[in-house]
């Protein structure tokens, strides 16, 4: 079987070679999802700086609408008459789907830090097998349950 290679950014497969990888590569559909992806990750701010840094586009001017939206090489960012940036659709969904990716990392996180939290709460020690806490002198026994004890600053030996 020939071997196949898989681009993440289009999420699509084709035969693996040179000139295939190439051409895919190389082609338009390849490089607007590269730039999809790479954009998704800049600061808001930063994107719509770069959007407004684009010289205006005469067809999303005229037409109202322009097929490349936030991949066009001009800019759909428009004014209104008292110097306000008016974003275009696709922009206000953009920003729109970050926030809500952004919310759901956070929210990852969250639980994340929360389950680590709880695996701390074990208790840290373990007896050697046969010995029992109730037969250990004093000072070798565990910190009574009911006290809190902050395990952070106890050795351990090997
Ligand atoms: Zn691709
Ligand atoms: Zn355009």
């Amino acid at each position: 079987m020939p071997r196949k290679y898989y681009c993440d950014f289009c999420n699509c497969s084709f035969p693996d070679n040179a000139t295939n990888r190439q051409k895919h590569n190389n082609g338009t559909v390849h490089k607007s999802n590269r730039q999809i992806h790479y954009d998704w990750f800049k600061d808001p701010d930063e994107f719509i700086q770069e959007q407004i840094n684009k010289p205006p586009c005469r067809r999303y001017l005229t037409q109202g609408y322009c097929d490349y939206q936030l991949q066009c090489r001009y800019s759909h960012i428009t004014y209104d008459p008292t110097g306000r940036l008016i974003y275009p659709p696709e922009l206000l969904n953009w920003l729109q789907e970050r926030q809500q990716a952004d919310e759901a990392a956070a929210a990852e996180v969250l639980a994340a830090t929360a389950t680590s939290n709880k695996k701390d709460e074990k208790p840290k020690y373990r007896l050697p097998r046969g010995w029992k806490i109730r037969e250990l002198p004093p000072s070798l026994k565990p910190p009574p349950s009911s006290q809190p004890y902050s395990y952070t600053h106890s050795g351990f030996w090997g």
